[in-house]
């Protein structure tokens, strides 16, 4: 099937964008990390929330989650891995399935992992993002994982059941080894694990790496006053996009890009 919009991340922007295109009948897919996993669903009661004095973020999160679902959003639980324009349509790869839309807002949150030592050099040549997608490339081989993403345990236990020896590592401080391919890792303590494979399975992806081509400013996705990437049918949406990284700004922010990515189709 081929959604109207499709949203990558499902905190306050994009539900609030899901919400929007639904009360215009468009058809939606959320396609995001639990959403009442994120930080946000730990914060106390919000006092500069407009109209919801005391909101707790979890209470925030749970209601427009139903919201978004009782007006007929459709979700999608996993990680986005690559975003790409293809003419009319743009794809979005969610682990090791594809999704298809006529555009999509990324509203991502803020990407609090700092790129890895060797990470960009050897992605593709022994770095992976994504267990159940090549996995199979390391059939009983050595592999190192490291990350935070919700469904760690579940991807390790993938490659474990395929015959993979795997060593846990922490991310941070983790340098990647290799010339043309990986041979090991270093840890941040300075031990060497050498190994076939590295996964970085993090809960979310640089978004320069997830759509290539984006324009970023800071760090931050660049987005014009439409909320329009420049990338053909990608908008952006909420802390993604820069500061401020308030709620206020990520649901008006939702609403426009749902907006002008509903007028572009028309
Ligand atoms: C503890 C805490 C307290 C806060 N208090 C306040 C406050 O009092 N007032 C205020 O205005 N703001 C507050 N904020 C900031 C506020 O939470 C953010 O501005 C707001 O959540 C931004 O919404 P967003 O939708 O842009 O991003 P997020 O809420 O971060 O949502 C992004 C979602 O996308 C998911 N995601 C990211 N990448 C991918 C991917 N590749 N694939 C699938 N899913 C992905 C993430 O897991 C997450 O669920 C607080 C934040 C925290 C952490």
């Amino acid at each position: 099937m081929k959604y109207d919009l499709l949203v990558v991340g499902g905190g306050p922007a994009g539900l609030t964008a899901a919400i929007h295109a639904r009360a215009r009948d468009k058809s939606v897919l959320v396609i995001s990390n639990k959403p009442t996993a994120s930080p946000l669903c730990k914060a106390p009661p919000m006092a500069n929330y407009p109209g919801l004095p005391g909101v707790t973020g979890l209470e925030l999160v749970e209601r427009l989650l139903a919201q978004a679902r009782d007006m007929g959003a459709e979700f999608k639980t996993g990680r986005a891995l690559s975003v790409m324009p293809m003419g009319s349509s743009v794809m979005v790869s969610v682990e090791n399935d594809a999704v298809e839309g006529r555009a999509v807002i990324l509203a991502l949150g803020v990407s609090r992992a700092a790129p890895l030592r060797g990470e960009a050099e050897l992605l593709g040549r022994g770095v992976s993002y994504c267990a159940t997608c090549d996995g199979m490339f390391y059939r009983n081989k050595s592999v190192v994982c490291a990350g935070d993403a919700p469904n760690f345990a579940e991807e390790v236990e993938f490659l474990r059941s395929i015959g993979c020896q795997v060593t846990e590592a922490r991310l941070p401080g983790m340098e990647i080894l290799g010339t043309d391919r990986v041979s090991g890792v270093r840890t941040a303590a300075g031990e060497e694990i050498p190994c076939d494979g590295v996964f970085l399975l993090r809960s979310s992806i640089a978004p320069a790496r997830l759509a290539p081509g984006l324009e970023l400013e800071d760090g931050y996705i660049k987005a014009d006053g439409r909320m329009s990437t420049g990338l053909p049918g990608v908008f952006a949406a909420g802390d993604c996009t820069g500061q401020p990284l308030q709620l206020a700004k990520a649901v008006g922010q939702g609403q426009a890009a749902a907006h002008f990515a509903i007028e572009g189709m028309a």
